[in-house]
């Protein structure tokens, strides 16, 4: 008996029934533009073999105008077929069905050939978009059917037709985008033509055995964005043209709210997808942070939707729904939706991975095989670099000893995790938790690995992390100095007015942690919802109501020595949150500052290079987030001793740390022990 009925309950769409509710949404991983279609294939057969119900591919352009950027992968030619073919071969081999996604980026392709309705370029695109005319029009249509019908050649099992989140489909339906005064623009029922248009020629080209998924903007998030209506208008007229499902679009790309990083809630946007229900007969698809298979149960028992889609919890986990079936869901690797190995990669157009589990789009080239020769391997340091190296060592079969002073696992991670918005990283240390739990790993906590504790070992791996790099300001052993390790880890005392002394990542959550009055938020839907303006788009035109700004619990001056905008080098993806939030909470935000003194007023500092207009900002407590240094002590008697240990995550180089790079450099170690 399953403890998941809802999750694992057949979905029968007629000509083919699936196995449970559990969609792999679409996510561009940059793997396509390899050119190396086997290592697709292996990307998408792991999860095939994991059981999900049924996968979507990344988006396929349906032909070079509609590329995401120029080269962008494609199925606009016959002789694509075949590469096509070696992914869908390979997914059905294993047990899975495979839809294709075809995706038409508009005016957000990042092209100068870039097509639109209208001739406004957007928010998030250097390149202004050509207004398509009549003829330019019918074109699209026939690219993306002839597209369809390809994939249906390819051995795909659906396509997923991507009418959300901005892109072309999307850009017509709304006036913000749409300025066109022909049949396909002005009223609503001439901005849903073209959707309508290309669900209904896509049916007709690949006939009625083949699933076509509409992905629906149900919120827009934007200015002039759709109103409910005007959704339940267009989705009727989808149901009617002939597709199977509609998936869930959340908010268009240059939206200013959040939508799928850490600090949005679990479930978020569930409640609009449940509003569509009822209104049409095919199953309909919710989507957005929903990472655990207890939530996506709860989200189906209470009517939200037919079924769950999940994109990143299978980069974090190929296993997902497997393991849910098993009963083990403590063991599935959590997404913890930081972006930081997966969208923040796409967008610097390199390889998608994982956080949590460097194999994701690695598959073929990162393999944790049985170690032929076992060996005994001490690792000190239970942070993310050493727990990630004691897991794979221990699952290639070594005996592995794991140190850690501390009297807990999980290293800077718990304190990130105190932090408002990352509360997703307890899951993170709760699934090492089991995970050691069910391993053979012998863990070693309040104990100090020494010099001689450690001479015994096979391999020693060196893990220890870093220590606060020391700024070396005047007046810093003032008692109302404290780092940042004091404040999140010690809980040491803080006033009311407060410098933070560096924007880096940590001084950013410090902040964060040091406005909030203990709400999270993240936490609690309605007040995420109230503080970034999320409204029901039945009462306000794309969802996009007035936010209002959460009362701060000190008054925080966030300061940094470069003169560019603070925050600047903060994650692609989510360091506008980051910034914004903190805004909402009224932080001052200051660069180009010389550090000058601290004393009890506050601290002292002077601006540019010539040190000049100086000013204390008046502070209680001064937090310093200036960076960190490797902890290298016990490596460094270890050579001292005449041994070679391996160095790795903070212990190895703290500039740029993160637990990104722990983990991928763990987990590569202990694959070659
Ligand atoms: P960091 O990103 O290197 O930032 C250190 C800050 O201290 C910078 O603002 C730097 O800016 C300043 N600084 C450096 N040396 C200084 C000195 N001698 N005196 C005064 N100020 C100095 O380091 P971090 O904030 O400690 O974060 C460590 C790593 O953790 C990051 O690289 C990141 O990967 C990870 N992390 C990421 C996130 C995230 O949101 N993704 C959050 C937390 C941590 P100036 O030199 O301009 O003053
Ligand atoms: Fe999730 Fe972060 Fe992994 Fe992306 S990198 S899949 S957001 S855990």
């Amino acid at each position: 008996m399953t403890q998941y009925p809802n999750l694992f309950r057949p979905l029968d769409l007629g000509f083919v029934t699936l196995p449970n509710r559990v969609l792999m949404g679409s996510m561009h991983t940059n793997l396509e533009e390899t050119g190396d279609w086997g290592r697709v294939a292996e990307f998408y057969a792991e999860r095939a073999a994991g059981d999900v119900a049924l996968i979507v591919t990344g988006g396929i352009a349906p032909n070079r105008e509609g590329g995401v950027f120029p080269g962008a992968s494609g199925l606009f030619k016959p002789e694509d077929i075949a590469n096509h073919r070696i992914v869908t071969d390979r997914v059905h081999e294993n047990g899975g069905r495979i839809a294709m996604q075809v995706l038409h980026a508009g005016r957000y392709a990042y092209s100068p050939e870039a097509v639109a309705p209208s001739a406004i370029k957007s928010p998030i695109s250097p390149f202004p978009p050509k207004e398509l005319d009549e003829e330019g029009i019918e074109k699209q249509i026939t690219d993306i059917v002839t597209a369809a019908a390809r994939a249906r050649e390819a051995g795909y099992d659906g396509v997923e037709i991507m009418g959300s989140e901005g892109y072309f489909l999307n850009q017509f339906l709304v006036t913000h985008t749409n300025k066109r005064t022909d049949k396909w623009g002005g009223s609503y029922e001439n901005r849903m033509r073209l959707p309508v248009e290309v669900v209904r020629r896509v049916r007709h080209a690949v006939g009625p055995d083949f699933i076509v998924i509409y992905r629906l903007s149900m919120i827009d998030l934007i200015p002039n964005g759709s109103t409910w209506d005007e959704v339940v208008m267009l989705a009727k007229a989808i149901e009617a043209a002939g597709a199977t499902i509609i998936n869930t679009g959340i908010g268009w790309h240059e939206a200013r709210i959040p939508t799928i990083a850490t600090s949005v809630p679990r479930r978020a946007f569930t409640w609009v997808t449940k509003k569509l229900m009822g209104e049409v007969s095919i199953p309909l698809i919710t989507s957005n942070r929903i990472n655990t298979p207890q939530v996506a149960e709860d989200v189906l028992a209470e009517g939200c939707a037919d079924m769950v889609s999940m994109a990143r919890p299978f980069l974090a986990d190929s296993q997902f729904v497997a393991k849910a079936a098993r009963g083990d869901a403590a063991k599935i690797a959590p997404c913890i939706a930081c972006n930081q190995a997966c969208l923040d990669h796409t967008f610097q157009m390199k390889l998608t991975s994982c956080l949590v589990n460097p194999r994701a789009c690695h598959e073929t080239e990162l393999k944790i095989e049985p170690t032929a020769a076992p060996k005994s391997v001490a690792i000190v340091g239970a942070g993310p670099a050493g727990l990630s190296t004691a897991l794979t060592a221990a699952e290639r079969g070594h005996a592995v000893t794991l140190f850690d002073k501390s009297d807990r696992i999980g290293g800077q991670l718990n304190m990130a995790a105190r932090v408002p918005g990352k509360e997703e990283f307890w899951g993170l240390i709760d699934w090492y938790k089991s995970m050691l739990d069910d391993s053979t790993i012998d863990l070693r906590l309040n104990e100090e690995a020494t010099v001689e504790a450690l001479a015994d070992f096979d391999e020693v791996i060196i893990a220890t992390g870093v220590r606060p790099r020391d700024p070396q300001i005047a007046g810093q052993d003032n008692a109302n100095t404290v780092t940042y390790y004091d404040v999140l880890k010690n809980d040491a005392p803080v006033g009311d007015r407060v410098a933070v002394v560096g924007a880096g990542g940590i001084g950013f959550d410090v902040s964060e942690f040091l406005v909030s009055t203990g709400d999270s938020a993240t936490e609690d839907l309605d007040l995420w919802r109230q503080e970034w303006g999320v409204d029901d788009p039945e009462g306000t035109r794309g969802g996009i109501g007035a936010a209002e700004n959460p009362t701060p619990a000190r008054d925080v001056t966030l300061l940094q020595r470069k003169s560019e905008r603070p925050g600047k080098r903060l994650g692609k993806t989510t360091g506008w949150i980051h910034r914004m939030s903190l805004q909402k909470y009224g932080v001052k935000m200051i660069g180009g500052v010389n550090y000058e003194s601290i004393s009890d007023e506050g601290l002292h500092v002077s601006h540019g290079e010539d040190r000049s207009d100086p000013q204390v900002i008046a502070a209680d407590t001064i937090v310093l987030c200036t960076g960190q240094e490797p902890e290298r002590s016990l490596a460094d008697a270890l050579e001292a001793a005449g041994r070679t240990p391996h160095v790795i995550g903070g212990a190895d180089v703290a500039a740029e740390l993160d637990a990104k790079r722990a983990i991928d450099q763990g987990t590569r170690l202990a694959a070659q022990l």
